[in-house]
């Protein structure tokens, strides 16, 4: 089959590979219907050291069961599923936590030891805990957002939540990435009554407006933390969604919140230390958060995406088949696409 695989930062290909096959008699195989590029894909592309192997990448998906190991009991071929970007067991004590994104035998696709999604197929391990079979028959216009359960929509979700978002809460969204937009329509579905993004590129300002922003911070560094505070009766925000990872925007994140406010980071953090301790400290601000366990997340979003409550595949804007996945990732990199869907 044909998979994308990253040798490098810069250097992704499309290339044969050898089909996925049943390993273990929990593990399923999947059909990818469509998958996509991350945001998180960007950061092995900018920095990734160069080997001889390659990795396959992509660790969002939504496809069909082609087939399913002995031991696998609630999957079943033929069945329509949304992979989440960690497998698990679904057993363990974390899962049972709703933090699958820690089970004990778990992982993360597309790294060296489980290929990835961005292919014609991939293999998932412990399908019973992992994949979430949509019964329903969905139609073809909900796809985009059904994909964005797989990661985006989850962790936009994920931030709220550590963030405390609650009715008429006052949110700051840092990053307007995937992740990001996909923070605002979270903050606005569990009633934030201010929604304040920070960022720069116009039309995906517009697309946080239409999904609830109600101002915009286009200052960086210290002016942005003075622009929000005016924002906000000079207190700050009570909820702070951290969706870039960099020093700066964790900084900005934390020094936003108002006293006894809460960030909920989910950018992968680019650096060892988390930044502004003094005023997290001074100011009682809550900083949590982590890789989302969107399969805990997605029996609470799906309704709302079947419903047309919530469209977050709206954060697509750019859609290439597999030979289009490495121009997908320069113009993601080069801030050309938002997101880039993938229809193998
Ligand atoms: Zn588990």
């Amino acid at each position: 089959m044909r998979a994308t695989v990253m040798y490098g930062a810069g250097d992704v290909r499309i290339e044969d590979v050898p089909d996925p096959k049943i390993i273990e008699p929990t593990d399923a195989l999947i059909r990818v219907t469509r998958a996509c590029v991350c945001g998180s894909d960007l950061w092995p592309y900018q920095k990734m050291e160069r080997t001889d192997t390659g990795r396959v990448m992509g660790h969002e998906a939504i496809g069909v069961v082609e087939d399913v190991g002995a031991d696998v009991r609630m999957i079943k071929r033929g069945d329509f599923v949304i992979m989440p970007f960690a497998f698990s067991d679904g057993t363990c004590a974390f899962c049972h936590d709703g933090l699958q994104t820690s089970c004990i035998h778990g992982g993360f696709f597309g790294t060296t030891e489980v290929a990835g999604a961005q292919a014609e197929a991939v293999r998932i391990p412990l399908a019973d805990g992992t994949l979430f079979p949509l019964h329903a028959q969905a139609d073809d216009a909900l796809m985009a957002s059904l994909l964005t359960l797989s990661d985006v929509m989850g962790t936009g979700h994920h931030a709220a939540i550590i963030a405390q978002v609650t009715p008429g809460k006052s949110v700051a969204v840092v990053g307007d990435g995937a992740v990001g937009l996909c923070g605002v329509v979270a903050a606005k579905r569990l009633g934030a009554e201010q929604i304040i993004i920070l960022g720069r590129h116009a039309e995906r300002i517009a697309l946080a407006r239409d999904f609830g922003a109600t101002d915009i911070v286009s200052e960086r560094g210290d002016a942005a933390v003075e622009r929000v505070r005016e924002l906000t009766g000079g207190y700050g925000v009570h909820s702070v969604l951290e969706c870039v990872g960099l020093e700066q925007a964790i900084h900005t994140a934390i020094s936003i919140a108002r006293p006894g406010g809460a960030v909920g980071r989910v950018g992968v953090p680019q650096e060892q230390t988390i930044p502004g301790s003094e005023p997290a400290f001074y100011n009682n601000v809550t900083v949590g958060g982590g890789p989302a366990p969107v399969r805990a997340y997605i029996e609470d979003l799906l309704p709302d995406v079947l419903e047309g409550n919530i469209e977050p595949g709206r954060v697509f804007d750019r859609t290439v088949d597999l030979g289009g996945v490495p121009d997908g990732y320069r113009a993601m990199n080069n801030r050309e696409a938002i997101k880039v869907m993938v229809t193998p």
